[in-house]
């Protein structure tokens, strides 16, 4: 392994690091790039450090209760990944508040927004439960359950 020579030129003594003589300015016939360690060449892209695969439940809890609140529903299992079923929660959860909201003065309103209330409790419990399965499946099989 040669890790010094001589310049062509004026015959100062180079490193192979050294890309040109700082002598004379020849370049150097025995450069080569230094050799990155090991670190850098398996070094994570930015970003994907500290990335957690995993749902966290409470987060899934969280997002659902208070999407819920505010009216939008199925947040939760959006977070889960269950997006289609997010949706679907979405717009039930949409036509019992609205439907329920503008009825509320006669007797069919009550149902309705008890049936949200309903809806609101139940998606925030599936959304938890579907982030513990998505987990389990992940820790299982090493790759994403839906
Ligand atoms: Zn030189």
């Amino acid at each position: 392994l040669v890790e010094s020579g001589y310049c062509a030129v004026c015959g100062k003594s180079l490193l192979v690091t050294e890309q040109f003589c700082a002598s004379c300015g020849t370049s150097n016939t025995l450069y080569r790039e230094p050799v990155s360690n090991t670190q850098d060449n398996h070094a994570t892209p930015a970003g994907a450090a500290g990335y957690n695969p995993y749902k966290n439940p409470t987060t899934a809890v969280l997002i659902a209760a208070i999407g819920g609140l505010f009216g939008v529903s199925g947040m939760g299992h959006m977070y889960v990944g269950k997006v289609t079923k997010g949706i679907l929660i979405l717009v039930a959860g949409l036509i019992l508040a609205v439907v329920g909201g503008l009825t509320a003065a006669f007797l069919v309103g009550i149902p309705l927004l008890i049936g949200y209330l309903a809806l609101w409790i139940w998606q925030i419990f599936d959304a938890r439960k579907l982030a513990n399965q998505y987990n389990e499946y992940l820790k299982t099989n090493g790759k994403q359950p839906w």
